[in-house]
């Protein structure tokens, strides 16, 4: 059976699928791996080692003919129109949010498995969760940018031209991402406070070096599968005045709250930034094309606010450190290639829950539970409905998908 690794192209993307270490086991378990060439050149992996790792290095075409094609994202639209039927796909292709291209991949009659559906919480699951994987590494660098973007220290410094009093850092959201970036932000020397709507989160921030912060004027607000549930109009806007005030006595504050399948909440408003002291820094994790955690916030840039705080919209950070987050990947989508595979062949069992879960087209149809009801209705948050509110057409998942 042949397996390819594509080279990704959505802009600013630099991981890989699979890395060379990986190919090897891919190998020796079998597998003829094919490698688009160029494909490993943004994670400094370059076309002959992977040849020396035992795959053959081909064209696009050639890679995307393969029996298994490998991605990180999604295919484009011209990768897509050469799919074609019986062919296995699998990438983060974020079907909660791009019903379109799931669509189009149940036209093309390909079986499209989609890492970011994974059901989390199965052990046998754990080896295979990429939204984990990347995540820790992106809440890793978006500690970094915000130390970076500080005009002053994290840590306690005492020296013969001075003391400087150790950084103040706000974690908001401590999901995977929140923890890596308490746990980053305190082995930089900062004083780490942490907040999360899920109560069961404060052990889990202390134990990394935080000080858990309650709200008094928000009750928990846990969801199903260990998620956070979207909150009411009320309680938004009484989370938001209270945070305020913490917000106004941090230095650095980083965002990462997310509920699935609907946009970033907003926790940090206009408001509360206007209160900070100018050269605080914000890292907003959830900045996207929706809206991100903090009012204003754009994807990719920095902007500076008129108080002087810069609020960083931290996109893209897994490709930022594309070397880790692909070996990560690789480590990800090839224990989920390996589960699938008996005697050399891809061998599908959908009463097994952990295929169901991350199946999403087959056979010519959407099959996923959670998307075939909702099949050619947009999942998406539409742009004029008010932030936060529930999405009527948002099925609900018990892994996740942004
Ligand atoms: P996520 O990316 O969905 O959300 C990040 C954090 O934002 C969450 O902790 C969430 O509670 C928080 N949040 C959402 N709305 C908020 C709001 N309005 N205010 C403040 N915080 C808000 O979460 P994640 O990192 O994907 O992880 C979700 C959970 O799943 C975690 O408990 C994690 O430990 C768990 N998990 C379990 C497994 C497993 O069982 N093996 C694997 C991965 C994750």
């Amino acid at each position: 059976m042949k397996v390819s690794v594509v080279k990704e192209t959505a802009p600013g993307e630099r991981r890989v699928a699979l890395v060379p270490e990986v190919v090897v086991k891919l190998r020796s378990a079998g597998l003829d791996v094919l490698v688009q060439s160029g494909a490993g050149e943004g994670a400094w992996h370059t076309d002959d080692s992977y040849a020396e790792a035992g795959a053959t290095v081909v064209s696009r075409a050639d890679a995307l003919a393969a029996d298994v094609v490998l991605m990180v994202g999604k295919p484009d639209s011209a990768a897509v129109s050469v799919l074609r039927p019986g062919q296995v796909v699998i990438g983060l292709l974020a079907p909660l949010t791009d019903p379109d291209l799931t669509a189009a991949l149940a036209a093309a009659g390909v079986t499209a498995l989609s890492m970011d559906m994974i059901p989390r919480t199965l052990p046998r699951a754990q080896p295979m969760d990429a939204l984990s994987s990347q995540a820790n590494i992106a809440g890793y660098k978006a500690a970094l940018l915000g130390a970076n973007q500080f005009a002053r220290f994290f840590p306690l410094l005492i020296t013969a031209a001075g003391t400087a009093r150790p950084a103040r850092v706000l974690v908001l959201g401590t999901g995977v991402a929140g923890l890596q970036a308490i746990g980053t932000a305190k082995r930089l020397g900062a004083l780490v406070s942490a907040y999360d709507v899920r109560p069961e989160t404060r052990t889990e921030a202390e134990s990394v070096g935080a000080t858990f912060i309650e709200l008094k004027s928000v009750g928990p607000a846990s969801g199903e599968g260990g998620y956070a549930r979207a909150l009411t109009e009320d309680e938004r806007m009484a989370q938001q005045e209270e945070l305020a005030g913490h917000i106004a006595r941090h230095d650095v504050v980083v965002t990462t709250a997310q509920v699935p399948g609907r946009r970033p909440p907003l926790l940090v408003t206009e408001d509360a930034l206007k209160a900070m002291a100018p050269g605080s820094v914000i890292v907003d994790m959830g900045a996207s094309t929706l809206g991100g955690n903090v009012a204003g916030s754009v994807p990719g840039e920095t902007v500076m606010t008129e108080n002087g705080v810069a609020v960083i919209g931290a996109s893209g950070l897994p490709s930022s450190m594309a070397t880790a987050a692909s070996a990560m990947y690789a480590r990800n989508i090839s224990a989920l290639l390996l589960y699938l595979v008996k005697d050399g062949q891809i061998a599908m069992e959908r009463d097994d829950e952990l295929q169901a879960g991350v199946i999403i087209t087959s056979g010519g149809a959407i099959v996923h539970p959670a998307l075939a009801a909702d099949a050619g209705q947009a999942a998406q948050v539409p742009p004029d409905q008010p932030r936060d509110q529930p999405d009527e057409g948002a099925p609900s998942v018990h892994g996740s998908a942004r």
